[in-house]
């Protein structure tokens, strides 16, 4: 049992990582099984996930009900073409999602990964455009420290330096960006913050479908938490110039910020919002693209006709039975009171380490908690560190975070964040 598999050579030898290196000498942890809030490595260690699989697993791994779902859904069928054909798991899906979200929105478009709901949002917001015979406006105004994907359209509108637009400068569509809102989330939002982003629609307006943003909280870009008034403002914007506003709640979507969806705290409306990530609760992937009826009409309407998309796995029936298990177990639980208690527990074990000279910020909302460094971790050292406490925390640059999955009970948070300040301090 305790001996190196194999295959853990192969995965040296053969396999890329995420954002990785074929020479790195920052160590892979071969897994051997997931259950509850435990990760299972191979050499029979244990450790308390404190990233849910990158916002993915938020009724923890290895859940009975969700398991279910697909089992039993293994049985009717685990694929069938959505060209022509249809199934329930889709449709009622779909209906759910229309149900959840804000009230507009009322046409839904799969996909299968969170990347791709981002170009479809994207070519949606050009066809609309298109169709109302206004083909010029092609561009986007997107936020600094934004991330929305790895594909080019997604990474387009990717913050320009991390996300190394320069490599790819001959290839990829140059969008508009404005500063990351200044107004963080406790604070008032005034004309002055806003004033980037009236600016570029002033100028640019005729060019530009939509502004596209994550909402509240900018994740892999920087787990940036900003105003709601931000928010609000921004979608008043792009009423008086006549854009569109994608929401990108990939990350947001589905309580980990507190509310169900993070336009909540703004009360506002998208006319596109892209989800993804824990849609499945972490089981597959899957993606959404949701538009409002006005917009799927216009598209309908007018020449071609058609929404010019369709991925070959689309609406997958595994991926769509475990996405209901997941939002019924989600909203049939005391969800919210769960994310305030992580909050507060996420707050109690991680604010102390503002007052440390290398830790920049503190920050916590809902059930993510964020210790900003004043220089980049070392991976090297740092991931087996954290290994060694017996949990599992991913660092990113200066960012050390944590968003457990929302089963996680009081204890191991405390560990989590026990973790955190042991290997912080020692930094
Ligand atoms: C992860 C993420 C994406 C991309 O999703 P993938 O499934 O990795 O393609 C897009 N937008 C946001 C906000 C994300 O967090």
């Amino acid at each position: 049992m305790n001996k190196q598999a194999e295959w853990v050579n192969y995965d040296k030898d053969y396999v890329w990582h995420p954002y990785s290196s074929m020479n790195s000498e920052v160590p892979v942890f071969p897994v051997s099984s997931a259950s509850g809030v435990t990760i299972t490595l191979q050499d029979g260690r244990k450790l308390i996930d404190g990233m849910s699989s990158w916002w993915c697993a938020l009724h923890g791994y290895n859940h009975p009900v969700l398991n279910k779902a697909v089992t039993d859904q293994l049985q009717d069928m685990s694929h069938i073409m959505f060209g022509g054909l249809t199934h329930e798991p889709a449709a009622q899906l779909a209906a759910t999602l229309v149900e959840i979200t804000p009230e507009p929105l009322q046409t839904v478009f799969f996909s299968d990964s969170g990347s791709v709901s981002v170009e479809a949002a994207m070519k949606m917001a050009i066809q609309y455009w298109g169709a109302l015979g206004l083909s010029k406006r092609q561009r986007f105004v997107s936020l600094r420290s934004g991330y929305h994907g790895d594909t080019f359209a997604a990474m387009s509108v990717c913050d320009p330096v991390t996300g190394m637009h320069s490599l790819f400068s001959e290839t990829l569509t140059q969008q508009f960006f404005v500063e990351s809102p200044q107004c963080l989330f406790n604070e008032a939002c005034d004309e002055h913050d806003l004033a980037p982003l009236r600016k570029t629609l002033e100028q640019h307006q005729q060019q530009i479908a939509a502004v596209i943003l994550e909402p509240i909280v900018q994740g892999a870009g920087g787990m940036h938490f900003y105003s709601p008034e931000f928010l609000v403002k921004a979608r008043q914007l792009c009423d008086e110039f006549n854009v569109l506003l994608i929401a990108d709640e990939i990350a947001t979507g589905f309580g980990r910020t507190g509310k169900l969806f993070a336009c909540e705290f703004a009360n506002i409306s998208p006319d596109i919002m892209c989800v993804g990530k824990s849609l499945t609760g972490g089981y597959m992937t899957l993606a959404a693209t949701l538009t409002t009826d006005k917009i799927s009409q216009v598209i309908s309407q007018n020449p071609p006709g058609v929404f010019m998309h369709g991925p070959t796995f689309m609406a997958n029936p595994l991926a769509c039975a475990v996405a209901n298990a997941s939002i019924k177990l989600l909203l049939d639980s005391d969800w919210k009171s769960r994310v305030t208690k992580i909050e507060s527990g996420l707050k109690s074990g991680l604010l102390v380490l503002a007052d440390l000279p290398i830790v920049q910020n503190v920050r916590v909302l809902g059930a993510i908690g964020v210790v900003e460094l004043k220089q980049a971790v070392d991976m090297k050292t740092i991931q087996p560190a954290f290994v060694d406490q017996g949990v599992w925390v991913r660092p990113f640059g200066k960012l050390v975070y944590l968003m457990p999955p929302f089963i996680i009970s009081d204890i191991d948070l405390k560990k989590l964040t026990d973790a955190v300040r042991a290997v912080v301090s020692s930094l």
